[in-house]
């Protein structure tokens, strides 16, 4: 009896210990909610995947992928299936971007679980990868109404306002060679712009034709590519000219990656990176959030 009777008062005041998921994550949903000085909230998921929120609206890009590519960022199962069940902070979406049909950037499933998840939010990408989820997603026809596919011409650019979110979106194409759609995206939240390129080679000439210096970026998500090498750095200075710049496509910092090794490891990769581009900013983990104000 005494016994019994230690064992629950031990067990009624054990510290409550939540799952790590629990832990890291709704914590940052509860700063989500912060200061209003905050203009734009970026989390990031993976290779070029973001969670955007400013003023009540919520964006997710290139986020919803499944086991994409080993080489690169692989989302851990806990966390892709918040995402797909659109629960916080992946609650409340708006809008789904995805500049191309890669594996790493997009997976038919996890877009069209989200979409039946969460009936206000809207997809939009290339028509490779509208015509995959069709063809895919069984309850395709319970969606369609609100995937939108866009494939621009060079040159063009094609503007929309889904759910409220002004959307320019334009074509980077990811290779002269290779038969790839990839979507540009410039869109609004709260006070700012954001330019999210996809997996582009667009020379600085390709990037001239979108005098995207009159678009006044504020925030433009670029591959590690641009800002690394020198043949690349000049599009982004003389052609896209962003007030900030994310970079995209890096491993995690204590991967242990080879490709990052042979740059000369991270620190050095980024000192390299922000020497060129002191507006630079490079997440080192998953789930790290960045505020813009
Ligand atoms: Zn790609």
């Amino acid at each position: 009896m005494i016994v019994t009777i230690l064992l629950i008062l031990i067990f009624l005041f054990l510290p409550y210990q939540p799952s790590e998921v629990q832990q890291t994550e709704s914590t940052k949903v509860l700063s989500e909610t912060g200061s209003s000085d905050i203009a734009v909230k970026i989390t990031y998921i993976g290779n070029e995947g973001f969670l955007i929120s400013g003023r009540g609206k919520k964006i997710l890009i290139d986020a919803l992928y499944r086991e994409g590519n080993p080489e690169y960022v692989i989302i851990p199962p806990d966390r892709r299936k918040r995402m797909e069940n659109a629960r916080a902070p992946f609650d409340d979406i708006d809008l789904i971007l995805a500049t191309h049909y890669h594996a790493d950037h997009f997976d038919p499933m996890a877009v069209g679980t989200h979409l039946i998840n969460n009936p206000k939010a809207i997809f939009v990408s290339t028509n490779q990868a509208v015509d995959q989820l069709e063809m895919e997603f069984e309850s395709y026809t319970k969606i369609k109404n609100r995937v939108k596919a866009v494939t621009p011409r060079e040159g063009e650019r094609i503007k929309m306002t889904p759910n409220g979110i002004n959307l320019e979106i334009i074509y980077l194409h990811h290779g002269r060679s290779r038969p790839i759609e990839n979507l540009g995206f410039i869109f609004e939240i709260s006070t700012k712009k954001l330019f999210h390129i996809g997996d582009t080679e667009a020379s600085e000439k390709d990037l001239q034709i979108y005098s995207l210096t009159k678009d006044s970026i504020n925030i433009a998500f670029l591959n590690s590519w641009y800002l690394i090498y020198e043949e690349w750095q000049s599009g982004v200075k003389n052609e896209i000219q962003p007030d900030s710049i994310i970079v995209m496509h890096l491993p995690s910092k204590n991967k242990g990656d080879a490709y990052i090794e042979s740059l000369g490891g991270w620190d050095t990769m980024a000192q390299k990176i922000l020497k060129a581009f002191p507006n630079a900013y490079i997440f080192e983990e998953e789930m790290e959030t960045k505020i813009y104000k």
